[in-house]
């Protein structure tokens, strides 16, 4: 991404803070086992403001200040460590590369980070996400106010910077929306590939291998873990083990998004191994269908933002009743929110470089109205685990279908609409590899 897209947020970010300094801050490296650590990935806020994807640094944005506002504290060029482990911007780097009026090394922050928060008002720092960081802003604010008597003044006012930077992010960029269109489209590579591998007989991690497969080929990895689930396991919202073999009769359930400059894509796909749904499969899938339909439909500027899933549960509702699933009026069954037995979640979230991405749901006025630029899953299901009542033609049949919205001027755009979806289309897809 462009350095002039991160300056132009920070840019904005400031223009709505009193004044006052933010802090920043990278996320740590995590140990996986022993010396082995997970593959990095920054922290989606950090990163959104810098550009910055190393560990170990941490960015004050203090406008207004003389020497200029963006100051980045970066670990130090070091061959012999970066023999081992790559390469490091550095300071030098840090002012070029990421476009910092001043950097410092990490190692010094202790003792040069203090100044920068004498005699200003406001500080705007997350509390309480990485502890550890949090006592040394702790720290460092003590030493300010240790200085009081020398006529220092320490900030008196502490601001989640979360209010502001959240709220930017809920509304996507022109670059955002590229990187999105980027994200969907590999994601719609890698569901086809998995739509060709799946099989009776096959294994849930073979359809895996497929999707996550694609997205490797296109120099990328998932932006959350792959849920592959067939039979039984689509009632489990989070099955991530992928091991169970698939068999004749089954539906599965692809839960799977690939991620692109730091921008998630998250659908998903539910299909029938032979690549023919049963009777009874072929209903309740018609049922989500309609309800995804009727929920897009109210995926436009102006509307709130529960009204898509609103239309949902009166679709799948009426459709539990037509299944002989739930009895009794529509209304009632919505009012005593008996649906929930067979659909316990929401119908979306917003999607963003984090796929249940931030930005507030609600405000003062109710549940908040959408806005062209905002990014949102719109995701029905219909679960029906073995129980009672339950006819046994549809006992395990877990259905979940997703797509990932942009909100337009006039409407809304439907970033995976490639991917097959129609019973017709899902029903060719699969299979499709010998
Ligand atoms: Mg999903
Ligand atoms: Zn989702």
């Amino acid at each position: 991404m462009d350095p002039a897209t991160f300056a132009a947020r920070r840019t904005r970010f400031m223009e709505q803070m009193e004044g006052g300094i933010a802090i920043l801050a990278a996320t740590p490296v995590r140990p996986r086992n022993r010396d082995v650590e997970y593959p990095y990935r920054p922290d989606s806020d950090f990163f959104y403001l810098t550009g910055c994807d190393e560990p170990e640094a941490v960015a004050l944005l203090a406008p207004g200040r003389e020497e200029g506002p963006f100051v980045l504290f970066v670990r130090e060029r070091d061959p012999a460590k970066e023999q081992w482990t790559g390469h490091r911007l550095g300071i030098d780097g840090a002012m070029e590369a990421l476009g910092a009026d001043e950097a410092h090394p990490i190692g010094e922050i202790d003792d040069l980070l203090p100044p920068y928060l004498e005699d200003v008002t406001h500080l705007y720092y997350p509390f309480g996400r990485q502890p550890e960081l949090d006592r040394r802003v702790a720290g460092w604010l003590n030493r300010v106010r240790a200085r009081a008597r020398s006529g220092v003044r320490a900030p008196r006012v502490v601001v989640d910077v979360e209010a502001i930077l959240h709220e930017m992010r809920l509304i996507k960029g022109e670059e955002e929306v590229a990187a999105a269109r980027r994200a969907c489209e590999i994601t719609a590579d890698g569901h086809r590939a998995g739509m060709a591998t799946a099989a009776p007989g096959r294994f849930e991690y073979e359809v895996q291998a497929a999707i996550e497969t694609a997205f490797l080929r296109h120099g990328t990895t998932w932006s959350y873990p792959s849920i592959v689930a067939s039979g039984e396991n689509a009632c489990t919202l989070h099955y991530v083990d992928n091991r169970r073999r698939m068999a004749a009769g089954d539906l599965l359930l692809v839960d799977a998004g690939a991620e692109f400059d730091l921008f998630a894509g998250d659908v998903t796909r539910t299909y029938p191994v032979t690549g023919r749904f049963t009777p009874a499969q072929r209903d309740c899938y018609e049922i989500v269908l309609a309800a995804q339909a009727e929920a897009i439909g109210r995926v436009r500027p102006g509307n709130r933002w529960d009204e898509p899933h609103t239309a949902a549960v009166e679709v799948l509702t009426q459709g539990m009743v037509d299944l002989g699933l739930l009895t009794g009026p529509v209304a009632e069954l919505i009012e005593a929110e008996a649906y929930k037995r067979f659909y316990m979640h929401r119908t979306g979230h917003w999607l963003g470089m984090d796929v249940h991405d931030v930005g507030d749901y609600r405000d003062d006025d109710g549940w908040r109205r959408l806005r062209p630029g905002m990014l949102l899953t719109v995701e029905p299901g219909l679960y029906i685990a073995p129980g009672d009542g339950v006819p046994p033609e549809l006992a395990g049949i877990g259905i979940r279908i997703e797509d990932d919205c942009l909100v337009t001027e006039t409407g809304c755009d439907i970033l995976t609409e490639a991917i097959p979806k129609l019973p017709e289309a899902v029903e060719a897809a699969v299979g499709q590899v010998s």
